[in-house]
């Protein structure tokens, strides 16, 4: 008997990730140096997933995740929507945290040398003080900024 072609599972995915070279993460959208690798898209999903490597000092520009997002900070401590100290979250790894559908992350910030991995569910847009739009960044885009970094050209 065979599925019809609409109920077929998407094809699963195994990365190995020592062996992909990290990429630099476009400036415009963070500061510092942070760098990353793509996991994975998952456009039926409209989401996408990412490994970050984000040196002591670094940060990433003020964003609006229009749906959700799981992290696991594997190393070191991320300052998220201003820290514990200005009512949002302060991880430090092993820290696992759910950023809700239309949080707001006017600065997430690294004091130190820091890692995590993160699956996002929905665009990303990128805001102005004013909350403005810069950029909105979808599965899409994310993809494409990777393929123009990773190989190098
Ligand atoms: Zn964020």
């Amino acid at each position: 008997m065979s599925t019809p072609m609409h109920l077929d599972p998407v094809k699963g995915r195994y990365v190995q990730m020592d062996e992909i070279e990290w990429a630099d993460f476009p400036e415009g959208l963070s500061k510092g140096g942070i760098r990353w690798k793509l996991l994975n898209v998952s456009p039926e999903m409209g989401a996408w997933t990412a490994y970050y490597k984000c040196p002591k000092g670094s940060s990433f520009a003020p964003h609006v995740h229009i749906g959700p997002g799981e992290y696991f900070l594997t190393k070191g401590k991320m300052e998220v929507r201003g820290g514990e100290g200005e009512g949002g979250s302060t991880a430090t790894a092993p820290g696992y945290g759910y950023e809700s559908c239309m949080a707001l992350h006017t600065e997430t910030y690294f004091p130190e040398d820091s890692e995590f991995y993160m699956t996002f569910l929905g665009p990303l847009n990128f805001v102005d003080e004013d909350g403005n739009t810069i950029a909105l960044i979808t599965w899409k885009d994310v993809q494409d900024a990777w393929e123009a970094t990773a190989s190098g050209g």
